[in-house]
């Protein structure tokens, strides 16, 4: 490699999607610093410890989803939990939301799994109040095909446990603590008026 590839390589990561929307078009739920933070730092950085941590071996030629499902307990697994998660988060949000919340077969399946969409929220609410510490509240479809809310600690993933991940909040402090100090539950429930519904009902196929 000459020395622009190797700089391509360096500032280029498979693991970090490009975001679909400015980094201020979130404000104000998240804030510019925030995302150039979260999304330029943090992500960043986990993309870096992974692509070193399966540099040569059988992992690099794997997809995101397969190196979770493969990858050995600690490092390695910690680190492509957090890259997953991560690209999920970042590409669940938009500026200008088509609707208010979901339509057609999501709609369905929460009015058959949870009774309504509020209660869905309540309980997603209540479980991203509630996780201890660092970590990630899901909904997902779980084998059978139902809806669940599952909260996760520091970077697991409900792919890991063969469900499939839908939407997902995560509630490390570095997600809201410039914006909302130690306030999760107004950071929480301001997340939900940039929900991209028609990007979440993709995850399902
Ligand atoms: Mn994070």
């Amino acid at each position: 490699m000459n020395c622009l590839t190797v700089l391509i390589a360096s500032i280029m990561s498979n693991f970090v999607p490009t975001l679909p929307y400015a980094t201020d078009a979130l404000e104000p739920i998240i804030s510019k610093e925030t995302i150039d933070f979260h999304y330029g730092k943090h992500l960043q950085t986990y993309a870096n410890n992974l692509e070193k941590l399966i540099r040569g071996t059988a992992l690099e030629e794997e997809s995101i989803e397969e190196i979770v499902i493969d990858a050995p307990e600690g490092a390695v697994y910690n680190n492509a939990g957090q890259v997953m998660n991560h690209q999920l988060y970042f590409l669940q949000f938009t500026p200008t939301p088509r609707l208010e919340k979901p339509d057609g077969v999501l709609a369905t399946l929460i009015v058959r799994d949870f009774g309504s969409f509020e209660e869905m929220q309540k309980k997603m609410n209540e479980a991203s109040i509630g996780l201890f510490g660092s970590g990630w509240v899901w909904l997902c479809l779980n084998e059978k095909g139902q809806l669940e809310i599952n909260p996760y600690p520091n970077g697991d993933t409900p792919l890991r446990y063969g469900k499939t991940p839908l939407l997902g909040f995560d509630v490390w402090e570095h997600a809201y603590y410039l914006d909302y100090q130690n306030r999760r539950a107004d950071h929480i429930s301001n997340l939900w008026k940039i929900v991209n519904w028609d990007e979440v009902t993709r995850r399902m196929k």
